[in-house]
């Protein structure tokens, strides 16, 4: 014998139900994610549980998910045989908001709601508390749960409109494991669209969502479901007898989450281009695990190619988030730089909220934290490849090296490390690029500085009059053409000690030794004297164009060059600020 009672929500409760039902979401589809989710954790959990308490008497032997609709009744059914409530549990876990901070949050809320902040602004509150069961009202009128705890005998089912009470009662003859049927609201099946009712849609969100959940999610198709959404188990589809009715939805395959040493190449190399969409194989493969107070799984691939819209404004980001193995989101640009933005991969975070949104993923700080730590061992990674395979690091410098070296600028932290992967092009080797540490291996006796010089393309930079004095007197000039080259030069003083100098702007003193020496400095005063009229004359004559006119060691063959200030921009920025409209 049953007795129901009729049981109000927490006011609290009540309230999040409301924002959930009316505000929050623009996706309604999370709603299956979120039960997926529930579903899955309770199978871990009598897994746990029946290793920890084998006299638990529980059956492990075939945990899964089972989707089930019922297109006459109009109700879609999310079942598992995992831990399942007690009477109890489902007053504590489903009737109120455990979490902490709810109230905080809802006051928070409430203002952002009277200072006329959007909805938006909620749902970013919101997500970083679980709406987890409740988002089953965002689709659902009523929802009806069957639930029995494994180890009891005793059932519970539980039914709710979402509006401001819900009814318990007892339930016999239950199975282990928990069901939860949504009655389905009539204004999603208008368009199709929302239908939640067809298989296709259901395949779709699986696919998107849930793909990588450990445990089978099985969908069963109208023909053999009683349509009475009870799941009292009546209908025995547990056991795979009617295999031709059942089919499995997810791919179960989260590479991200076995040991490394069980992983084959092949099986990383398919894996990236399912993710990817990319043909080729990667360039560099990382697989790491983190544990401890934030624990994470992450596998992330170098492209060994760039995409076609590496350089357009809005290029996505490579990495998805995964919560526990539940897609979450892609592009997450709070896990990998502006510059990495070619890096593929998936993150899985283990303690997150499944609601949790972007803004709050840029101000977290165990977010930064991670993203610290990844960035850190890409670019360990590339480091890697330059030291084992020059090869597939030129090949990936000459696709992806423009976009790193905009961590020059945007990344103060990894500087260091950024001016060990540079590659550029030199007067040394016309065929090869160099590294900045070959630079320096290869410096004069004498010279300090890092010289180098900017321009459009190879020929413009190797045939400018600049160049005489430093090819004549065998001075090693990098060839910088990438547009970000004029940026990142101007903002990074040193590498090794070493000064960077473009041989185009302001006093180059070449041969420092030969001129402070005595005879070079009365040699330059009698040359001093010998020009100075002309350089008054052409002072004068050129007055409205040039700040100065003055002798030079610089040039060989060439009678007279321009100069650029130390701090004045160069002419290919200034051609780019100009085309920009500044
Ligand atoms: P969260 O999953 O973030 O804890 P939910 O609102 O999704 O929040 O679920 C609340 C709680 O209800 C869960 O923590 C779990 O204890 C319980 N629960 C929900 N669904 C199930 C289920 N299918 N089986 C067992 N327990 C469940
Ligand atoms: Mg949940």
């Amino acid at each position: 014998a049953s007795t129901t009672e009729t049981l109000e929500f927490q006011a609290e409760t009540r309230q999040l139900l409301q924002l959930v039902i009316h505000s929050i979401y623009s996706n309604k589809d999370i709603f299956l994610r979120e039960l997926i989710s529930n579903a899955s954790d309770a199978l871990d959990k009598l897994r746990l549980e029946s290793l920890t308490h084998p006299d638990l008497d529980a059956d492990t032997s075939d945990l899964h998910i089972t989707l089930e609709t019922d297109s006459e009744a109009r109700t879609l059914t999310v079942r598992d045989n995992g831990i399942g409530m007690t009477r109890d549990d489902v007053v504590d876990l489903i009737g109120t908001i455990a979490k902490s901070g709810t109230a905080g949050l809802l006051a928070k809320i409430k203002e952002a709601k009277e200072n006329k902040d959007t909805d938006a602004d909620a749902a970013s509150l919101i997500g970083q508390f679980g709406v987890g069961f409740y988002s089953a009202f965002m689709v659902a009128d009523k929802v009806t749960l069957h639930t029995r705890r494994a180890g009891t005998d005793q059932g519970t089912v539980w039914e709710s409109d979402g509006e401001g009470t819900y009814t318990i009662a007892d339930a016999d003859d239950l199975p282990v494991g928990t069901t939860v049927t949504l009655h389905l609201k009539a204004e999603d099946s208008e368009d199709g669209l929302g239908d939640y009712l067809a298989a296709w849609k259901i395949r779709q969100i699986v696919k998107q969502y849930s793909d990588f959940i450990r445990w089978p999610i099985r969908m069963a198709t109208q023909a053999t479901s009683t349509g009475t959404g009870t799941g009292t188990g009546t209908e025995d589809d547990a056991d795979g007898e009617t295999a031709g009715t059942l089919e499995t939805l997810n791919s179960m395959k989260a590479l991200w989450a076995r040991p490394r040493a069980e992983v084959s190449e092949t099986e990383y190399h398919e894996f990236y281009r399912q993710i990817s969409h990319d043909w080729q194989d990667p360039a560099q493969t990382i697989h790491m695990r983190a544990e401890g107070t934030f624990e994470y799984e992450a596998l992330l691939f170098l492209p060994a190619h760039a995409p076609f819209d590496l350089f357009s404004r809005d290029t996505k980001r490579g990495v998805q988030l995964y919560v526990k193995r539940v897609f979450i989101m892609d592009d997450c640009d709070a896990l990998m730089p502006n510059y990495l933005r070619f890096v593929k991969g998936v993150v899985d975070a283990h303690d997150l909220s499944l609601n949790v949104s972007r803004e709050i993923l840029q101000h977290d700080r165990q977010i930064t934290a991670v993203r610290r730590r990844l960035v850190k061992k890409v670019l360990a990674a590339i480091k890697d490849l330059q030291a084992t395979n020059t090869d597939s690091y030129l090949a990936v410098w000459e696709q992806f090296g423009r976009v790193i070296k905009e961590g020059l600028i945007e990344d103060r932290d990894n500087t260091d490390t950024l001016l060990e992967l540079v590659s550029a092009a030199s007067t040394h080797d016309p065929e090869k690029t160099t590294t900045l540490r070959q630079y320096l291996s290869r410096m004069k006796d004498g010279q300090n500085t890092i010289y180098y010089l900017t321009g459009e393309n190879r020929a413009m930079v190797e045939n400018s009059p600049h160049m005489e004095a430093f090819t004549a007197k065998g001075y090693e000039v990098l060839i910088l053409t990438d547009p970000v080259d004029e940026v990142w030069t101007d903002q990074v003083p040193t590498f090794d000690g070493h000064r960077f100098q473009s041989i185009a702007k302001g006093q180059v003193d070449l041969d420092e030794t030969d001129e402070n020496s005595d005879e070079a400095k009365t040699d330059k005063a009698q040359q001093e004297q010998d020009f100075a009229a002309l350089l008054a004359w052409l002072q004068t004559a050129l007055d409205e164009h040039v700040k100065q006119v003055r002798l030079s060691t610089r040039l060989t063959t060439s009678p007279a060059c321009l100069v650029g200030d130390a701090h004045d921009l160069t002419p290919t920025l200034e051609k780019m600020y100009r085309a920009m409209g500044q």
